[in-house]
């Protein structure tokens, strides 16, 4: 069930009908648009009671919503989330979504303070806004490399201050979800965790942006159902990234699901990004399907670069060289235009401050 209330509420009448939902039982989740406010309403399991909803001062009118997913779908807010990361002392302001093609770069792998720093100096000069490193990670073999924990945490912290680029790191688990919250500026929940429900819900309960990728084999309203779980404990602020999905391919690691972008757009207003190095696992693919990826309308571009991939302790076959990556924000700047969007360079505060000294 969806409130919808008139563009003139005022928020106290907004207030009024989220103490009434709650009177009812019910979780209240008002999103605020460009026209109107909407409240969406969680927590129950059949029909609501619409009750005197109708009747409230400023209310214009009561909906339900039919799709399985509420607040990620596009009835409860009509217009695209932008997420909004503020101007700070080090960091220039960013977003994703919206009219800015957002990257995010960086290895797959935080190896050592070194390697961390050299990659961290090619990502902002190519002019992204964000860096990644796995601090903690996923992996197949248990006896490969688990990731340095804290210690890498630590490392990207320092990289952020120094190069102006905010951290994206997964959280694996619960333990390690406090220590991401605390230190990244956007948690990352792997494919392998798309349907971890309790890591989704602690996630929710935080008040920082998620990134969230598609599961291995997930169907476009599970992985919508995910984000649900999350905006459901009141974090609205959800990133979606397709990162390729198992097929009968064999040609490449994944196969990269391009039209999950317009089909999700098509029903939800959260953000959707492409990572085309976990999509196609070779360095060779991943240009010309980042290129893909811009020009199918995605909000951004996740990719893993290396200096060194032969040396990298996961992922290096897919990640790509420096050169590449310049390379790469030179192709997806121009075909943005093309698309109605722009890929924003950003100069960090940091290097433009060493810059005018
Ligand atoms: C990653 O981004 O390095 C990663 C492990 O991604 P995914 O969960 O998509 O495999
Ligand atoms: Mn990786």
């Amino acid at each position: 069930m969806l409130v919808v209330m008139k563009a003139q509420a005022t928020p106290e009448e907004i207030q009024a009908v989220c103490d009434q939902i709650t009177s009812m039982g019910f979780r209240p989740h008002p999103l605020p648009g460009a026209q109107r406010t909407a409240i969406g309403i969680t927590g129950n399991q059949g029909e609501v009671d619409r009750g005197n909803l109708e009747e409230l001062s400023g209310v214009a009118e009561v909906i339900r919503v039919s799709k399985a997913y509420k607040l990620a779908s596009r009835d409860v807010k009509e217009e695209d989330t932008i997420i909004h990361f503020p101007a700070t002392e080090t960091c220039p302001e960013a977003t994703i979504g919206g009219r800015n093609l957002a990257v995010i770069a960086g290895p797959c792998s935080i190896e050592s303070r070194t390697q961390a720093f050299e990659i961290a100096e090619i990502v902002a000069a190519g002019g992204a806004q964000f860096f990644r490193g796995g601090a903690f990670k996923p992996r197949t073999s248990p006896y490969a490399f688990q990731g340095m924990g804290l210690e890498a945490l630590r490392i990207m912290a320092e990289i952020r201050a120094r190069f102006g680029l905010r951290i994206v790191t997964e959280a694996l688990d619960n333990e390690s979800l406090e220590l991401v919250a605390e230190w990244a500026d956007v948690i990352q929940i792997g494919a392998r965790n798309m349907q971890n429900f309790s890591l989704l819900k602690k996630a929710g309960k935080l008040r920082k942006p998620v990134l969230l990728k598609r599961g291995l084999c997930a169907t476009l309203e599970e992985f919508l159902m995910s984000a649900e779980y999350i905006m459901s404990e009141g974090n609205y602020q959800v990133i979606l990234c397709e990162r390729g999905v198992r097929t009968f391919a064999d040609h490449t690691r994944n196969t990269m699901d391009l039209s999950i972008v317009p089909a999700v757009q098509k029903v939800s207003h959260l953000p959707i990004l492409v990572d085309p190095s976990h999509a196609t696992g070779k360095r060779d693919k991943v240009l010309p399907m980042a290129r893909a990826g811009a020009a199918v309308g995605a909000d951004g571009i996740l990719v893993e670069v290396h200096n060194h991939p032969e040396k990298a302790l996961s992922d290096g076959p897919q990640s790509i060289y420096p050169e590449q990556f310049a390379q790469m924000m030179n192709e997806i700047e121009q075909i943005a235009p093309i698309v109605g969007r722009k890929l924003t360079r950003v100069i960090p505060v940091a290097a433009a401050q060493t810059h005018g000294d």
